[in-house]
């Protein structure tokens, strides 16, 4: 006779067994819907449902808010979001990437603020994906493979795992620079608490404590509006700029020069030059720095002395990189002006 322990271990057992059949059916659907896709690696699904909530609640808010009501508030929009940008393009990409000029720390530290207004990856995650996506372009090795696919190049490559390829290579890369500049130690450290602070408390607190904005109308222009087009601008340059524009600089890259991406980021949508030149501060040729306030920027800081030793190639050797390697759009190579 079976005593109630045995009854009770027994469905105990039954219902460790429904569980786990329960994981392994989960599992399965998984890779099916992978398969299906023709994804190389896994979904991390809850990465995923994070972006479509932050999607359908952001474009929502997007077609219905009153841009009119508070126009404070709607100038705050593009205000945090230049500001961010700051952080991402004079700070991540120019400065700890790829090292195109040297900053003091008073600069370092305003861009460690203004990079964690982005609500992005830490530091040294965003700047070894970077130089993984320079020195890997394009093949598996790449954070952002623009030849898995637009989708997957623009925020595919976001909510899935890693690569095998990049897992292997990524071991070989050397990041012990970021990781001595005590900023970016500090920004790994309290990456959490930055972020949150940053990224969702600071923006939504300003706009209700300074012109008395309500709520909920700061929360949704803030932490869904801008931050859904804060993302979807920067990932412009893994996805657009592989693939839609000219290769002026280098026809046996990828990466384009596309003048609606430069546009909107504000100065990094050369990024055909930026590849063929990737040390260059300005990241465009020096004629192409109107609307490039990254670059005016560094300047700035340069003549106010906070950053220094500004790396650029000289004209001659951009010119001989044209008429090597480009595509013959440049204006020195046809008779076709560059639009402006
Ligand atoms: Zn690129
Ligand atoms: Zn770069």
């Amino acid at each position: 006779m079976r005593s109630s322990n045995d009854i009770k271990l027994d469905d105990m057992d039954l219902m460790k067994d429904e569980d786990i059949n329960n994981d392994i059916n989960d599992k399965k659907s998984k890779m099916i819907i992978s398969k299906m896709l023709n994804f190389k690696t896994d979904i991390i699904w809850y990465i995923a449902l994070q972006l479509f909530v932050l999607h359908v609640v952001g474009i929502y808010g997007l077609l219905t808010f009153d841009y009119m009501k508070n126009l404070m508030t709607t100038l705050w929009i593009p205000g945090m979001y230049l500001i961010s940008n700051l952080g991402l393009s004079a700070g991540v990409h120019r400065l700890w990437s790829h090292k195109c000029y040297k900053a003091k720390l008073p600069l370092r530290i305003l861009l460690l603020i203004c990079y964690n207004s982005s609500g992005q990856n830490t530091i040294y995650n965003w700047v070894k994906n970077h130089r993984m996506h320079h020195k890997y372009c394009d093949t598996d090795a790449d954070p952002h493979n623009n030849r898995r696919g637009f989708f997957y190049a623009h925020c595919g490559w976001v909510m899935m795992k890693e690569h095998p390829e990049f897992i292997k290579k990524v071991k070989q890369l050397d990041l012990s620079d970021i990781m001595s500049d005590p900023v970016v130690a500090f920004g790994e450290r309290y990456a959490l608490p930055l972020q949150l602070f940053f990224t969702i408390i600071l923006p939504t607190i300003i706009p209700v404590y300074l012109w008395n904005e309500t709520w909920s109308r700061a929360i949704i222009s803030q932490i869904f509006i801008r931050y859904m087009i804060s993302l979807n601008f920067l990932w412009t340059l893994n996805s657009m700029a592989h693939a839609w524009g000219t290769k002026p600089y280098d026809k046996y890259i990828t990466s384009v020069d596309n003048n609606f991406i430069y546009y909107i980021t504000t100065g990094e949508g050369y990024h055909n030059f930026h590849h063929a030149f990737p040390w260059d501060y300005r990241s465009s040729e020096a004629g192409n720095n109107k609307f490039n306030y990254t670059t005016h920027f560094i300047d700035i800081c340069a003549k106010l002395g906070l950053a220094y030793d500004l790396k650029y190639p000289s004209d001659e050797h951009i010119k001989n990189v044209i008429l090597k390697n480009g595509d013959g759009t440049h204006p020195i190579m046809s008779e076709v002006p560059r639009p402006q």
